[in-house]
Formats: C-alpha cells, sequence, structure tokens
C-alpha cells in the first residue's frame, strides 16, 4: 500500500524530471492554439516560421555575439556529437569529462579512427573537471552541466592555441546558466531540458570559426555523412529548415518556452529562478543530517539539477516510489551513477514553490516510512 502524503504538502505540479522535464501548460495551449500548423510542409511558410522563430529567439536569449548562428537539425545532442567528431574536430581533442555525458563525447571521439586519442581530464563524479591550456589539440570539450552528477562549470575559453575552438555541452544548462558566449565556439543542446519540449533535435550556437572549421574539414576529403554534415545543417539553417522533416510539434513547444523565458525578463531571470530552485533544495538539504549534497563545492553545485545524497538508512529507492505514487515524479538518481540519492530538475519551468513542497513532501517520507 502506498502512504498518502497529505495534499496540502504536495506541490502544484509534481515534474522534476532531469530530462525529459516539465512541460509548463502554457505551451500545450500554445500547440493546441496552433494545431493548424501541425501536419504541414517544414519547406513552407508556416513551419519555416517557427524555425525562424526560434532562431531568432534563442540567438536573443543567449546573448548571441554578432556573426554567431543558430543551427538545427534531427538527432538530438547525442547526434551533435557525432556532428562534432566527423566536422569539428581536426586532429586532436581535449576533453572535461566529470560524469555520464562529458564521458559519452570523450569516447565519440577517441573512436574516430581518423583522429589522434583524445585527451581526456577526468574528475570524480560529484566534482569538475576543467579543461587546460595544451598545444597538440585544436578542439576543447566540456559540459556546462553534467546533468548525471549534477556539478555545473563556467563557460571559459582556454589560454590558446590559436584557432582552437571549444565546444559547449549546453543541454542542461543552455536557457538557466549565465553564460558569455564569446567563451565558447560551439554551444549545443536538446531542447528537453530548461527548454521543456521533447526530444528528438540539437541545436547549435556556433562561432564563424566553427563554421569555418566545419566547411573546411568537410571539404578536405573526410567522409562525413550528409546526416552528420554540419555545413549542411547551416546551410538548411539560413533557411529556417531542417536536413529531412522534424518534429513539428516539437518546434511549436521550443519555440513557446523560448518566448516565454524572454517574455519573463530573459536569461537573467531563468538563472534567478533556477538559482532560487537550489538555493532551496541545497540548504534543506545541509540542515538535514540525513541529507547531504552530492556535489562538495559550493559554486560547483548545479543550480538546474541538484543531486541529493541520503544517509544509508534511507532507503532513496523506497522515498523515489512513494512520492511517484502520490504524483510527484521522476527524482531517481542518473542510473550509472548507482548512488542513494534523489535528483531534481529545478529548470525555470519549475516553480520554486513547488521545490520548497518537494522537501515537505521527502521530510514526510523520511518521518513515516
Ligand atoms: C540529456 C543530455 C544529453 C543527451 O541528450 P539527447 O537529446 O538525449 O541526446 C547530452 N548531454 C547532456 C549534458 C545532457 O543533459
Amino acid at each position: 500500500m502506498p502512504l498518502t502524503i497529505p495534499p496540502h504538502l504536495l506541490p502544484a505540479d509534481g515534474r522534476f524530471g532531469s530530462g525529459p522535464s516539465k512541460v509548463r501548460p502554457g505551451q500545450v495551449d500554445h500547440l493546441v492554439a496552433n494545431a493548424h500548423v501541425l501536419g504541414t510542409s517544414h519547406r513552407r511558410p508556416p513551419v519555416k516560421d517557427l524555425v525562424r522563430r526560434i532562431r531568432a529567439g534563442v540567438t536573443e536569449l543567449l546573448g548571441a555575439p554578432d556573426g554567431y548562428e543558430v543551427v538545427l537539425g534531427n538527432g538530438g545532442a547525442t547526434a551533435f556529437w557525432d556532428v562534432a567528431t566527423l566536422c569539428l574536430v581536426e586532429r586532436r581533442a581535449q576533453h572535461a569529462a566529470f560524469g555520464e555525458f562529458g564521458g559519452k563525447f570523450a569516447t565519440a571521439t577517441s573512436r574516430a579512427p581518423f583522429l589522434e586519442p583524445s585527451q581526456v581530464i577526468t574528475a570524480e563524479p560529484g566534482s569538475v573537471a576543467h579543461l587546460e591550456p595544451a598545444d597538440d589539440v585544436d578542439t576543447y570539450a566540456t559540459p556546462h552541466n553534467e546533468t548525471s552528477t549534477g556539478a555545473m562549470a563556467p563557460v571559459r575559453r582556454p589560454a590558446g592555441p590559436d584557432g582552437a575552438v571549444v565546444l559547449t555541452d549546453a543541454t542542461s544548462g543552455a536557457g538557466a546558466l549565465p553564460v558569455d558566449l564569446s567563451e565558447t565556439d560551439a554551444y549545443y543542446f536538446a531542447p528537453q531540458k530548461a527548454f521543456a519540449a521533447d526530444g528528438g533535435l540539437w541545436l547549435a550556437v556556433l562561432s564563424p570559426a566553427a563554421v569555418e572549421r566545419a566547411a573546411r574539414i568537410e571539404a578536405s576529403g573526410r567522409w562525413v555523412p550528409e546526416f552528420l554534415s554540419l555545413t549542411t545543417a547551416v546551410e538548411n539553417s539560413r533557411q529556417d529548415q531542417t536536413l529531412n522533416t522534424p518534429a513539428v510539434a516539437t518546434l511549436l513547444l521550443l519555440a513557446d518556452q523560448v518566448e516565454w523565458l524572454l517574455a519573463q525578463g530573459g536569461l537573467a531571470w531563468s538563472a534567478k529562478r533556477s538559482a532560487a530552485s537550489a538555493e532551496i533544495l541545497y540548504s534543506w538539504a545541509e540542515q538535514r543530517d540525513w541529507a547531504t549534497p552530492f556535489v562538495a563545492r559550493p559554486e560547483e553545485r548545479s543550480t538546474v539539477v541538484g543531486t541529493i545524497d541520503l544517509a544509508d538508512e534511507i532507503d532513496a529507492g523506497r522515498i523515489i516510489t512513494e512520492l511517484s505514487a502520490n504524483g510527484v515524479q521522476d527524482v531517481f538518481a542518473y542510473r550509472k551513477l548507482g548512488r542513494n540519492q534523489l535528483r531534481v530538475g529545478m529548470y525555470p519551468a519549475v516553480d520554486p514553490d513547488d521545490v520548497a513542497a518537494l522537501t515537505a513532501c521527502v521530510d514526510y517520507l523520511v518521518e513515516t516510512v
């Protein structure tokens, strides 16, 4: 028999997934209001206008410097790792890997037979590995926010060598963490985290250097499948299209979220809202002797994905099951991390009051179970 959490403790919305994440009801309204666009051609104005809105909105929201452009394609952030391996890494990459996602991209470049073995700088889960200036790499890669562990890193361009490009996996950071895009050449993400849409797309804000790098590598004779060609994606995006058919519903959800974030006050507003949620979560954990923020250094604690270790005598799995039975969803630790942990998505769509309510629900279950 599941326990019944007293209704006055429950959050108004119980979706705390780290991705897919809470979709706001307003986005669903936007989808319904634009239902006439569903099932129409992605080569015609109704859908191309949608792509144009997204490209313009992301440019504004993230403060893209002059000359940077928003490019998109199908396949999610995972596809972009292959795009970048093929089209952006010239000879050798350096990766900062401090969790599952950073590690996966490092594996992708390390396995590419046309590249030299990648330099991989690692750190224990729950901490951050930093990029280091190196003469023998042409590409630097790091996550902005490591969704699997809840650690975040500042976006900073290492000093030299000249011409090196920086690739930032911003899948869970973009739209909710402050960033100066002049510090990176490809700030890429999928829309099912802070942008509260569905998965399946990748977007990248590219510097002129990244666009030029891809054009040069792709003209050099390296075999690049058309689906993974960054230059092809750039050419299509400039016409507000994707190479092949996108999910139009996802575009509608994404466009509405980008415009909602801008209307609320842009990135400064969303970063502040997520930070307010994070402050509630981490200070709650610090005040309980059975809960501890997993990330030791406060400045590395993610303000978008919070990870809280529970004492051994409390079974996080049981807490997660009881929460779920009461409509509070998806606060499980990343599966491969295997910790007795709660992980809480605190993207801008999530109301900080609901994070406070979640902590009250956990308190109730710890006392009652
Ligand atoms: C979710 C996530 C990915 C994978 O995104 P997909 O769209 O599922 O491929 C990659 N990197 C980070 C940091 C993520 O959070």
